[in-house]
C-alpha cells in the first residue's frame, strides 16, 4: 500500500513545477516581492501513543500515525510545515474485509477507543483529523485493504465495489470491460470510493453523470450496532429514502464497506467548446439556458474575469493558445471577459452522436447570448491539466503564498448577490470564482483565494478567519454550507444554520441509534 507524502499532495517523486512566469504574475497581482522557495523541514513526531492491542493488522510507528493524523486542507499543510501534529491516532488499523471492520468496531467499543474511518485522507474539512473526543484513545481505520471490484451486471448497468478502492483503480478495472463510473474529483488520483460516498463528492463531469449520490444504487455499512444493508433498487416509494442517511454520513453512523454503483458504457473522447463572454452575468445566463434546455454537458465551467485571466497566464495558455485563438476569432489584443468551457460526452457507441448534437445546440445558445467562440483548445488544455493543481498549491506554500478554496451551491436567482457578498467579505487580496456542477435551478460556486503569507502562523490565522467569514456568509445567503467538500470538523459550527433544530435532532438520534457509545469519528459533522 503506498501513501502520499506527509507534507503535501502526491507520492514522492511526483511533482509539478510552478513556472517562473506564473510565480512572477502571482506576486505582481499580490503586490508582493518574489522570494526564494523554502523547503519543508523534517517530519514531525506525533505525541507518544496510548498502547493498544487491536484485533486486526495494525501499525503504531510514528510515520504511519503521522500519515493518518489529518487530511490535506491548507490548514493541515500549514500545521505540518510548522512541525505540529495536533491529533494523531494511537494506531492505524488495516482491515481487509467487512468482518474485520466489524471486529475492529466491537473491540473499539469495549476498549473505549475512537475510530476514524480513513479512505484516501484527502479531506479538506478536517474529516479525518484523529480527534478522540471523550474516548481514551483513537485509531485510524485505513480502508484501502477493502478494494475488490466485482463484475459489471451488464444488463442493469451496476457494479458492486468495496469502499477502499482508489479512483484510478476503479476506473481502470471498469474501463477494461468497456464501462465507466464517470466520477473524477480533482482529488481522483488519491481518493477512494468510500470517501466519495461518505462526503457526497462531486466529480468534474458531474453535470452529465451526477454527483456520487446519484450513482449509488445500494450499499452496505458496518455500524457498531451491526450491519446495515440498503439493497440496490432503481427507485422506490417505501417511505423516505434511508440510503441518503448513509450517503454523506462522514464516518459518523457506520463504516461503508460495499457500494453498488450505477455505471455507464465508456464514452468516446470528450468534445470541447469554449466561448468568451463580456461578463460573468452573460456567461451565467447562457449556462443556465443550456441547462434549462435540457443539455447535459459533462463539464460546464464559467470562470470570472480574474480566474479567466489568471488561468490563461498561469497555465501559459495566453502564450500557447492566445495568439492562435485571437487570430482565429479576429479579436483584440487580449482575451478579456469570462471563459465558459463545455465538454460534451455520451455513453458508449452512440455517445459521440449525442455529444455532437448537444455541442451544436449549446453553441447556438452561447452565440445568441453574446459568447465569442474560441474553439476546443482551452478545453483540451484543461483536460490535460485537470489533476495538477493540487501539486501547485504545495509549490505556492514553498514561496509563502496561501492558495485556498471553498465552495457552495445556490439557485441562479441568488448567485449575483452571493458572489458580491463573498468578494466584499473576504480579506484576501485576490479572490476568484467559477461556476460549475450546473443544474437546471442553480449551480455550484467555487471560490479560490490567494494571500501573500510568508509567516505560517499568520497564514493559519488568516485561514481560520476566512473559514469563519465564508461559513457565516454562506449561511446568511441561504447557500449550501458545501456542495461537495462536506462538513468534517471545520464546517460543523454552521450545520445547524442549514439543517435547523429538527434536522439536527434527527441526525443526532440516528447517531445515538447506530453508534450509542459514540466511538465513530468524534467531533465531525454533528
Ligand atoms: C486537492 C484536492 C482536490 C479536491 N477536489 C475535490 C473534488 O473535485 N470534488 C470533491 O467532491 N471533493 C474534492 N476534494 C475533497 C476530497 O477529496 C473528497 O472529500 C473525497 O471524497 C474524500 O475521499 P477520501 O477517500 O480521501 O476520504 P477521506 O478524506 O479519507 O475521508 C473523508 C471523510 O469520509 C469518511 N470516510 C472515508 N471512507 C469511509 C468509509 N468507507 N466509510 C465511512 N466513512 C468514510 C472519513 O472518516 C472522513 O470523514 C478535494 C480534496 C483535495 C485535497
Amino acid at each position: 500500500m503506498s501513501f502520499m507524502r506527509w507534507w503535501g499532495w502526491g507520492h514522492d517523486g511526483c511533482d509539478e513545477p510552478l513556472p517562473e512566469t506564473s510565480r512572477a504574475t502571482l506576486f505582481a497581482l499580490l503586490g508582493a516581492d518574489d522570494r526564494p522557495p523554502r523547503g519543508v523541514g523534517a517530519a514531525p513526531e506525533p505525541i507518544p501513543a496510548v498502547p493498544l492491542t487491536p484485533p486486526v493488522r495494525s501499525a503504531c510507528d510514528p510515520h504511519a500515525r503521522l500519515l493518518h493524523s489529518m487530511g490535506k486542507s491548507s490548514r493541515d499543510l500549514l500545521h505540518l510545515r510548522m512541525g505540529r501534529v495536533p491529533h494523531a491516532p494511537d494506531a492505524v488499523l488495516f482491515p481487509e474485509s467487512a468482518e474485520e471492520v466489524a471486529e475492529a468496531l466491537a473491540w473499539a467499543g469495549r476498549e473505549d477507543v475512537a475510530v476514524i474511518p480513513f479512505g484516501g485522507g484527502t479531506s479538506v474539512v478536517g474529516g479525518v483529523d484523529a480527534r478522540r473526543g471523550e474516548r481514551r484513545a483513537a485509531v485510524s481505520l485505513d480502508l484501502r485493504g477493502l478494494a475488490r471490484v466485482g463484475e459489471v451486471d451488464e444488463e442493469s448497468g451496476l457494479v458492486e465495489a468495496q469502499c477502499g478502492v482508489l479512483g484510478p483503480d476503479l476506473e481502470r478495472l471498469l474501463n477494461a470491460s468497456g464501462w465507466s463510473v464517470g466520477h473524477f474529483p480533482q482529488s481522483f488520483e488519491h481518493s477512494t470510493l468510500g470517501g466519495w460516498v461518505a462526503t457526497r463528492s462531486a466529480g468534474q463531469n458531474s453535470t452529465r453523470w451526477g454527483k456520487i449520490e446519484h450513482m449509488v444504487a445500494g450499499l452496505r455499512a458496518v455500524t457498531p450496532g451491526g450491519e446495515w444493508n440498503v439493497p440496490a433498487l432503481p427507485a422506490r416509494a417505501s417511505g423516505p429514502e434511508l440510503r441518503e442517511l448513509l450517503v454523506g454520513s462522514e464516518g459518523q453512523l457506520g463504516v461503508l464497506c460495499d457500494v453498488t454503483l450505477r455505471v455507464h458504457r465508456r464514452p468516446p473522447a470528450m468534445r470541447f467548446s469554449s466561448w468568451f463572454f463580456p461578463c460573468f452575468d452573460s456567461g451565467r445566463d447562457a449556462l443556465r439556458e443550456m441547462m434549462q434546455a435540457g443539455l447535459r454537458p459533462a463539464v460546464l465551467r464559467l470562470s470570472d474575469e480574474l480566474e479567466t485571466r489568471l488561468h490563461l497566464t498561469l497555465s501559459g495558455a495566453d502564450q500557447k493558445l492566445g495568439p492562435r485563438l485571437l487570430r482565429a476569432v479576429g479579436a483584440g489584443s487580449r482575451l478579456d471577459g469570462c471563459h465558459l468551457m463545455a465538454g460534451f460526452e455520451g455513453a458508449g457507441t452512440a455517445g459521440d452522436r449525442h455529444a455532437h448534437a448537444e455541442q451544436r445546440c449549446a453553441g447556438r445558445i452561447a452565440r445568441a447570448g453574446g459568447g465569442l467562440p474560441v474553439g476546443s483548445s482551452p478545453g483540451r488544455h484543461w483536460e490535460s491539466e485537470r489533476f495538477t493543481h493540487p501539486y501547485l498549491r504545495d509549490r505556492l506554500l514553498d514561496v509563502g503564498v496561501l492558495a485556498e478554496t471553498f465552495e457552495t451551491a445556490t439557485t441562479y436567482t441568488r448567485i449575483p448577490a452571493l458572489v458580491d457578498a463573498v468578494r466584499e467579505a473576504l480579506e484576501a487580496p485576490l479572490v476568484m470564482c467559477h461556476l460549475s456542477h450546473a443544474y437546471p435551478d442553480g449551480a455550484s460556486l467555487y471560490f479560490t483565494w490567494f494571500a501573500d503569507a510568508p509567516d505560517p502562523e499568520q497564514a493559519l490565522e488568516l485561514w481560520t478567519r476566512t473559514k469563519r467569514t465564508a461559513g457565516e456568509g454562506l449561511a446568511a445567503h441561504g447557500a449550501a454550507l458545501s456542495h461537495h467538500h462536506a462538513v468534517g470538523h471545520d464546517h460543523r459550527p454552521f450545520m445547524a444554520a442549514e439543517h435547523g433544530e429538527h434536522g439536527m435532532a434527527l441526525l443526532r438520534a440516528a447517531k445515538r441509534e447506530l453508534d450509542p457509545a459514540g466511538i465513530l469519528n468524534p467531533e465531525k459533522l454533528l
